[in-house]
């Protein structure tokens, strides 16, 4: 069975009925990208850029920061990485400065710590846009809320981009940036946040999370967690919608994108781009492979209207069958 996956290694992941899904592969350092290739992903979806901040006593530099963001962007050769800025906080704390307050999940994590510490953001936005030469760098930005957020962060983004060009360094001007829909309220506004960016990425882990109010670090509540609630369905289903009409990509980058159990529903709802660990790339194309756009679209838009929970399991089987 592995054998026969791994010879799935280089076939394009297309539909039953000849449409292109991109599957791309989340990472959270540098030394992941052999793993990357050896999945076959066309591209980094989410490199989890935290990591090189995490088990540490001190905060990486930008040259440091340069260095590994232009090696995964060269080692990538072409195929676009997305960089999400920095998503420290709640279960990802610096050592030396750990910031968790009560309620970590609903602190200053994420975008909200970047705009409470625009030096260690700057310095970050540097390092990213000067790897933006070296390959095909998309710019994902943790945790959007409201508008005025990804307007502050946009001015930071313009900020660091004329300083740039000011000291003569290259840089990719047109730098896609995307933001991360992952908490409720920008998902019931996402027509307006997607109007100001270039690309959306649903992270279905915080999405879930906060609009079913479970912690995902507590095993207490870990049997509440249901990504098949129907109120997280119509968010996800809500979100890519917006986007295709806004006409930009959109992707989904938690950990439903890499079960296959979810894989039918997510294209059924019109998703066309994944992005997931890399050791479930194969495991997804495998099932994209023997799925049917036209029978899976109208099984999901029933899924998606039934608002008892107990009809989910066989409309399920139906969509997965
Ligand atoms: C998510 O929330 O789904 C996500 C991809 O981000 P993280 O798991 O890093 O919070
Ligand atoms: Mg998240």
């Amino acid at each position: 069975e592995k054998q026969k996956l791994k010879r799935l290694k280089s076939t394009a992941a297309t539909t039953l009925d000849g449409t292109a899904v991109e599957l791309h592969a989340n990472i959270e350092l540098p030394q992941d990208i052999p793993q990357v290739k050896a999945s076959g992903a066309t591209g980094i979806g989410l490199f989890r850029s935290e990591f090189l901040f995490l088990n540490r006593d001190d905060l990486p530099d930008e040259e440091e920061q340069f260095a590994a963001y232009r090696k995964v962007a060269q080692d990538m050769k072409g195929l676009p990485v997305t960089i999400r800025t920095l998503d420290l906080g709640a279960d990802k704390q610096l050592r030396f400065a750990d910031r968790s307050g009560d309620n970590p999940a609903l602190g200053l994590r994420a975008i909200r710590l970047c705009l409470s510490e625009p030096q260690m953001f700057h310095t970050q936005l540097r390092a990213i846009l000067r790897a933006s030469h070296y390959g095909r760098i998309h710019l994902l930005i943790p945790m959007l809320c409201s508008l005025s957020e990804l307007r502050q962060t946009l001015h930071l983004i313009g900020h660091a981009k004329q300083e740039l060009a000011t000291e003569g360094i290259p840089f990719d001007a047109r730098i896609p940036v995307g933001g991360m829909i992952e908490i409720p309220a920008a998902a019931l506004s996402v027509q307006t946040f997607a109007k100001h960016l270039d690309f959306l990425s649903i992270g279905t882990n915080d999405l879930i999370q906060y609009t079913l109010a479970i912690d995902r670090t507590d095993d207490t509540v870990a049997h509440l967690y249901d990504p098949l609630h129907p109120a997280v369905l119509q968010l996800i289903a809500m979100t890519i919608a917006a986007a295709d009409k806004a006409g930009i990509p959109v992707s989904v980058c938690g950990e439903m994108a890499g079960d296959p159990s979810f894989t039918r529903l997510l294209l059924g709802f019109g998703l066309r781009q994944f992005s997931m660990h890399p050791a479930h790339v194969l495991t997804v194309k495998q099932q994209i492979l023997k799925s049917d756009l036209p029978h899976i679209t109208g099984v999901a838009q029933k899924i998606l209207k039934a608002q008892e929970p107990e009809k989910l399991p066989q409309l399920l089987a139906r969509l997965n069958a």
